[in-house]
Order: structure tokens, then sequence, then C-alpha cells
């Protein structure tokens, strides 16, 4: 790019030639960024050593000094491409000819970067041929051969089908996404609901889903108590069922979406009576309508004594939502998470907007699930909650899930009770996986280990590819930034939540604190309590620790958190940690030096200090002004302004309140100033005093309840 700007510009032949020799062979690293280091070398007070500039070894710089310098200063035109100055705002007048020439600083071009491709993702099913496979990811028949033969399997037509499993093996091998679509075959039948409760912090959507589990399958089983396993069903009288993912908050929610495990069918939006919509109510509104899943409301806390239900309907439909009592279809309940009143008229409409929406699954076959929940039991190793979305997921099956594999131990329900099968909608878990999946992982059923250890090793092969690909991407970004804002902290986390789904929502949500001022870099996550190991990597590396709805640390980890000085941010509602780690970021980014006006004042008077020695130095004017804004530091640089133009910039070289030295001086007040080198002062002037501040960032929350970091 370079070069073709050297041409247009008509730039002087020898350091055409030079440079154009100094771009290729061994000369190579003379690039775009090494013409702009030499070009800022001759602009700037040479330094003493040539290799401050660029390394010895490149060319000899007293040979290409005649090129560009000679020519920049021959010609006296500094738009010669890499000296070009960005244009100066101000005129600035120099007194005399001692002064250097202002130098303005240089900046250099933008390195153009490959634009990213997208990543390609194709559809895959059970019994595509070879040329589908082909024409969907672009590769040919016989590479596709090719990699068969190498995973031991023979095709010889083009017109020869294949396993689901082995079209995602041959297409990971060539580093293309797939999405697994099943089959509509086999009895469709009539599916519960799964349902997920949202709304603004302190609404009540842990109540509510509290109040609702002791209703639940598994509370009348085991007698009120009910285990946590990411998802609980709940029993109607009339036989049909509701499934609840027991996880609230959009992170979760957005988070499953984003990996993109569809699970919800419906949303309970909950507003409390007696605070009505909030951001985070809208933020829940648009998540729903994004993922196009149908809201039922639920206006809680109706037993307040400032409950006013009206107003939350009136809000709601004055931002959209097309409630049943204003002649749309969305239906709202009055209901009360502590008094438990209403959840039965919550779960009728639930009920109902399931049956409009006529939710039928496939129930023979393979099954098809995903993970809502995943962590670590001491005695049992790894355990997945997964609601099954179409088939039949039986004990004893081989499964891969998302990069895990295994094969099913046991199959539990809400209730612990071992179960031998799980249906669709029915949330089971799953014991018996070799590592711990995450949240929003799929869960496919293979035919044999071997082929799940080989499904689980391509995955694995494939996200560790995909990581360190986003790392470099990662890294050209960051190049990017850096050459905007010179100044990047990092801000090492350590994260640690109840669940695996939590650990990765909290993690997408700190990640986006990202800003071009502080990099948020998550150095390590975690199932379970912190531990001494958390606070060792900490302290190496600095690091926050971020603990999301675990207890309490005993009284020794805290201590030692203490003792090495170690942050630890404990939460419950990711709202509030992200208010909490934007703080802290804002406080630890750089800032960005800026020039402010820190006041204005006008000249009233000019007085003139004649007849002064020779040794006292020249005659000096003063200008006898009157404070009109803001205040006038005697470190600032002062600003001339006639008739709104600048006529001369400089520092102050004496600021005095009757007669007296000032440091500062407020609006208001008279005072005598005193300008370096300037004499030009007229009645009726404007100055202005100018001050370097440094901007930190902002931290942003949206009304849609999303948060960032301005910088
Ligand atoms: P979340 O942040 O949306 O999960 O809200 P919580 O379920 O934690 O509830 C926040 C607070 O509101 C708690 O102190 C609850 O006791 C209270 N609360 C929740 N539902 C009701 C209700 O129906 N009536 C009353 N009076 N208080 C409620």
């Amino acid at each position: 790019m370079a070069w073709r700007m050297l041409r247009r510009k008509d730039f002087h032949s020898g350091l055409l030639n030079l440079a154009f020799r100094a771009s290729r062979g061994g000369e190579k690293h003379f690039s775009d960024g090494a013409i702009g280091k030499l070009a800022q070398f001759y602009r700037s007070d040479r330094p003493k050593h040539a290799a401050d500039c660029m390394p010895s070894n490149h060319f000899n710089i007293r040979n290409f000094h005649a090129g560009v310098y000679m020519l920049a200063w021959s010609r006296k035109k500094e738009d010669i491409v890499g000296l070009k100055a960005p244009k100066k705002e101000k005129r600035v007048k120099r007194e005399n000819r001692t002064q250097p020439p202002v130098e303005a600083p240089y900046v250099a071009p933008k390195p153009k970067t490959a634009t990213k491709s997208p990543d390609k993702t194709v559809d895959i099913f059970d019994g595509m041929t070879l040329l589908d496979l082909s024409k969907r990811t672009g590769a040919y028949i016989s590479t596709l051969q090719g990699i068969l033969a190498d995973l031991g399997e023979k095709v010889e037509s083009e017109f020869d089908s294949i396993s689901i499993d082995l079209a995602e093996l041959v297409a990971m091998e060539l580093g293309v996404n797939t999405r697994r679509m099943h089959t509509g075959e086999g009895t469709n039948e009539p599916r519960p609901a799964v349902v997920t409760v949202m709304g603004h912090v302190d609404h009540g959507k842990t109540s509510l889903l509290d109040a609702l589990r002791q209703t639940s399958v598994a509370a009348k089983e085991a007698g009120g108590i009910t285990q946590h396993i990411g998802a609980f069903v709940v029993e109607m009288p009339s036989g049909a069922s509701i499934t609840f993912l027991d996880t609230p908050g959009h992170a979760a929610f957005s988070a499953m979406r984003a990996r993109g495990a569809a699970v919800t069918d419906i949303v309970v939006l909950v507003v409390a009576a007696d605070d009505g919509v909030m951001p985070q109510t809208l933020e829940a509104m648009s998540h729903a309508k994004s993922a196009n899943v149908p809201v039922v409301v639920a206006i809680n806390k109706c037993d307040k004594s400032g409950a006013d239900p009206e107003r939350v309907r009136i809000q709601l439909g004055s931002e959209g939502l097309l409630l049943e009592d204003m002649g749309g279809d969305v239906q709202v309940v009055e209901i009360s998470a502590v008094a438990k009143s209403g959840l039965d008229k919550l779960e009728e409409a639930l009920l109902l907007q399931a049956e409009m929406m006529d939710l039928k699954a496939r129930i023979d076959g393979p099954a098809q699930a995903f993970v809502v929940e995943a962590r670590v039991d001491r005695g049992r190793g790894p355990l997945a909650t997964a609601i099954v979305k179409s088939g039949t997921l039986v004990s004893g099956q081989h499964i891969v899930v998302g990069a895990e594999w295994g094969r099913i131990r046991s199959l539990r329900d809400t209730a612990g009770n071992i179960t031998e099968s799980a249906k669709p909608a029915m949330p089971v878990e799953i014991e018996g996986l070799r590592g711990l999946p995450m949240a929003g992982d799929d869960v496919v059923v293979v035919d044999s280990e071997e082929r799940a250890r080989m499904l689980s090793q391509g995955r694995k092969k494939k996200q560790e590819k995909d990581r360190l690909r986003k790392i470099d991407e990662g890294m050209a970004d960051e190049l990017e930034i850096n050459e905007e804002t010179p100044e990047r902290v990092e801000m090492p986390i350590i994260v640690k939540a109840d669940v695996q789904g939590s650990v990765q929502a909290v993690t997408d949500a700190l990640r986006s604190l990202n800003s071009a001022q502080v990099f948020v870099n998550v150095v390590h996550v975690g199932v379970g309590p912190i531990s001494q190991h958390d606070i060792d990597l900490a302290q190496a590396c600095g690091a926050y620790i971020v603990g999301f709805n675990i207890r309490t640390p005993p009284i020794a980890i805290t201590q030692a958190a203490a003792r090495a000085n170690i942050k630890v941010l404990l939460h419950k509602v990711i709202y509030h940690l992200l208010e909490e780690m934007g703080r802290a970021i804002v406080e630890k980014a750089p800032g960005t030096a800026e020039t402010q006006v820190s006041g204005e004042a006008e000249v009233l008077n000019i007085f003139e200090l004649k007849g002064r020695s020779k040794s006292k130095g020249p005659d000096i004017k003063i200008a006898g002004c009157r404070i009109t804004d803001g205040h006038f530091s005697k470190s600032g640089t002062m600003r001339l302004l006639r008739s709104g133009d600048v006529v001369f910039e400089g520092p102050c070289a004496s600021l005095k309140r009757e007669k007296q030295d000032a440091e500062t001086i407020e609006k208001g007040t008279d005072c005598g100033l005193v300008i370096q080198d300037c004499d030009d002062f007229q009645v009726g002037d404007v100055i202005q005093c100018l001050e370097q501040v440094i901007r930190k960032p902002k931290f942003i929350s949206t009304q849609s309840g999303s948060v960032r970091i301005e910088c």
C-alpha cells in the first residue's frame, strides 16, 4: 500500500528504489512501520544512536538520510508519505527563530489486517450422500474419500450414504462447523413445554422458582426436599406437566442460545407490581423476542401494599408487549411468590400457551438433547443435567456431549430416582461421562464406544484449533487497538461458580467488559468453592477472584487472600457483579490524556513593565484580567483569543492576585497574567486556561440492561 502511495506522491526516486529494495528479500523488515520510524527519526531531534530507531543490520541509515531528509526539507513540504503531520488545529505564533519547529507526532498508517473469514457451518444429517457432503463443504469427493479411508471407512460411490457421525468427523477434519439436522421421522407426540423465568433483579424470579419447585413432582415425592439439578417438572392435576429451567437470569439464557441450545419454549417474564418495568425487564423482552419465544407475564409481589398491577400493564403495553387485556395474545397473571398465590393460574396460562403452540416431538429413535447444567460430584464424577429435545435417551447408550463422551451409567429424574429412559422435555441427570461438559452442549447418541471416542477427540481437536485461531485473531485485534491506544492494561480474573452453567454465563458476561484500555483476561474458571489453589494462582498473576453463587470461603482462605492482597468478589446477581467489576476496571484503566479548558478570562487592562535593566530581561506586558468562568492555574497553558481566533498559545509565566503570586484563581476574581513570550494583548481579548486531564473510561449500563466499558 505504501508503495502505491509513494508513486502517487511522485516521491523521490532514490527513496522509492531504496524502499522497494528494502521491502524485498533480506531487508523485508523494512516495512511501513520502519519507514514510519525513519520518518520519525528525521523529524525529531535525531537520537544519539541510530539503533534507537531501527535495527542496525537492516541497512545503512546514512545512505537513506540523503533521500528522505534532504527531500523533505528541500521541498519544505510535509505531505510526503509517512511524514505528513496531522493538521494543526491552532495557529501558533513563533516569536523568535531560536524555537525548534513545532513537532507533530508521527501517526503510523494503520496496518491492513486480512479480513476474517466467517466460520462456515454446514447442515449434516443421517444418510446423506458423499455428493451432498461435497456440495455443502465444497471439498472434492476424492478428498472426502481420503478422509473416510483414514477413518477406516470405505465409500466407493458418491451416491453412497454415510452416517451423521461420519459426516461430522469428515467435516471436522476439513475445519468446517456442522449443525446436526435430525429427522422428524417417527411418531410425533405432544410434549411438555420447557419454561425459563426471566425479569429484573429482585423482582422475585428465584422466589417464584422456589415456590413452583415446592409444587413439583420431586417435592411431592421427596417430602418437599428437592435437589437442584438445573430443571424441575411441575405436574398438573390434569396429568399435563411443565418443565422449568432452574437457572434464572438472562446471561445463562443467552449463553445457551449462543451455543445453539434453543431449549426454551416459553419465557415467564416476572415484573414486581411495586416496582414496574425496569431495564432488565426490557432486556428479557428483547431476549425472548430475538429467540422468537412467546412470553407469559407474571406480575409478582401482588401481596404488597404498594402493588399496582395496572401500572405494570400500562408500562408493558407502552413497551410494545401486546397484552391479552389490550387485545393482544400475551397472557398476564397476577401472583405472589411469597404468599404462593396465583401460581395455579400461572401454570394454567403456561399450559394454555403450550397448547396453542402445539408442541410435539419425535418420541422414538435416538435422542437429541441439550445440557442445561453440569457439575462434578465427588463420588459420582461428572454429572450433566440434560433436557431431551427429541427421541428417547436410554441408559447404557454411548453418547457424545459437547467434546466429552461416555456411556450412560445411570439416568436420574428430578426426584433423584433412577430411570431407564428419558423422553422429550424431560430433564435427567446423566452419570457416566468422562469429562465435564458445558451448559448448552448437545448430547448425541452414537453406535459404539469407538465412534464416541473418535467424535470426542475430533471435537476437542477442532475446539483447540478454534481457540488458537481466536487467540491469533485476538492478537491481530490487539495490534489494531494498540495502534490507536498505546497503553492497554490487563485485568486477570479467576471465576468460581456453583455450577458449570453459571461459570460460563459469568465468564461470557465478564468478557463483555473488555475494552480498548483494559483487557479482561479470564485466566482460570472452575466449579466449586474458592480454594487455596485459586489464591496461589491469583497471587501469581495478580488476578481478581470472582465467586458467583458459591458459599462464603472459610476464614483461612479469606485471610490468605487478604494477606496476599487479592480482591475477592462474591455475588449472587450477575448484574451486581458486573457493576463492581466495571468499577474496578475503570479504576485500573490508564485513561487518556485530554486538554480541557479549565477557565476563561477577559482582558480588561494592559500594563507594561518598562525600563528594566538588560540583566533582568526584556519589557513585560501584563494582562489585567477577570476570570469569567472556571478557574486559572499557573501550571496551565494559556490560549489568547481575539474575535474567536487563536492568536497565541504558551505557558503561564506569572499569575498574580493583588500583587501576590497565586497557584490558582477562581471565577469572579481579578488577576494579573503574563504569558511567556507574548506581548500582543489587547483589551477585550479572551484568555483560556488549558489543563491536561486524564479521562478515565466509563462503565455504561444501557436501558436494555447490557453493560460495557466506554473509552
Ligand atoms: P430475583 O433477584 O428476581 O431472583 O428476586 P428474589 O426471588 O431473590 O426476590 C427478591 C426479594 O423480593 C426477596 O427478598 C423476596 O423475599 C422478595 N419477594 C419475592 N417475591 C415476593 C412476593 O411475591 N411478595 C413479597 N412481598 N416479596 C417477594
